[in-house]
């Protein structure tokens, strides 16, 4: 997809298993936050299809060179809307600072016409509770709280159109450090607790693993590798996921090593010619610059690169 202010991405083809967490790695700038809400079609795409649950959502086919045959088949996405939901990163900005938390954590339901006002207001209290807040809570506004309980009531207002699918756009990384562990633990036990399918996206490669059964690593638009998380970290192909592992702070004799990717990542609108990567890339070779790689399947893992 494209569009002023968007990133562009293309070549994406992802499924997501009911139950699961996809994690969708990369630096900024990659499209991840782009795919995310594709996904749930708060960014129209311009093309593709986009399938859930055997539902057709979104339908626009596309030639052999990805470019959008026709006009898009979109279906109507209010009750997918319900089903689908998204946990923002930014708990500060994405809460309406005039509403109290218990409007905020209802206007879902009241939206798509969930329970009487009597019902509804026992669930917002249900739901503070879930999300380790309390009843107490429910008649304050958003600055009275810390960072990580705002995030707690993104959380709460998510779950309370009883949603079955979540992508949760780097809910973690505005947060301290220390509150971060807390909220995706939260996450964690409510993924177990309620069946939740999450698509989780963050630049943090240690977040992703912690909470991950499989990865996604984008790169300029593009799904660059893809599998089950141990053998993403332990065992990682593609040289872009090579290198976003060497970038990883780790602990080595009590100082933190960081090992830079060498160059700038270019624009995603005008990305480099061939593989996307190869202007930083030090295995790159002079087909590099003019073909792009085609996606080939190892032992359950997908990599987009000529030599993997
Ligand atoms: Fe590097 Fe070439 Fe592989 Fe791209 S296709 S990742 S430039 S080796």
């Amino acid at each position: 997809i494209k569009g002023p202010g968007v990133q562009a991405v293309q070549d994406v083809s992802l499924f997501i298993k009911k139950g699961e967490t996809l994690g969708l790695v990369g630096e900024s700038g990659c499209g991840k936050t782009t795919l995310g809400r594709t996904i749930l079609r708060l960014y129209e795409p311009t093309g593709g299809k986009i399938i859930y649950d055997g539902e057709t959502i979104y339908d626009n086919p596309l030639d052999k060179d990805g470019k959008p045959l026709g006009k898009a088949k979109a279906a109507k996405m209010l009750p997918y809307r319900r089903k689908m939901q998204i946990i923002f990163q930014d708990p500060y900005a994405s809460l309406d600072p005039r509403m109290t938390v218990s409007s905020i954590i209802e206007e879902g339901m009241v939206i798509h016409g969930m329970y009487d006002a009597k019902r509804r207001q026992e669930r917002v209290y249900e739901l503070l509770e879930l999300v380790g807040l309390n009843k107490e809570h429910a008649n304050r506004y958003p600055h009275e709280f810390s960072g990580g309980q705002r995030q707690r009531v993104g959380i709460a207002r998510a779950l309370a159109v009883d949603p079955e699918f979540i992508v949760c756009d780097e809910p973690v990384s505005a947060l301290d450090v220390s509150v971060q562990a807390q909220i995706l633990n939260l996450l964690k036990d409510l993924q177990r607790a309620l069946g939740l399918t999450y698509v989780f996206i963050s630049h943090d490669l240690g977040v992703v693993r912690h909470l991950s059964d499989r990865v996604a690593v984008m790169y300029l638009g593009r799904v660059v590798e893809i599998g089950p998380v141990a053998e993403i970290f332990s065992a990682p192909r593609h040289p872009y996921t090579q290198a976003l592992l060497a970038a990883m702070p780790r602990v080595q004799t009590g100082r933190q090593q960081f090992a830079a990717i060498r160059g700038e990542v270019a624009s995603p609108v005008n990305p480099p010619g061939g593989c996307h990567f190869h202007p930083r890339c030090p295995r790159a070779e002079a087909r590099c610059a003019v073909e792009t790689p085609v996606v080939a399947e190892r032992e359950g893992v997908r990599v987009m690169c000529h030599f993997s």
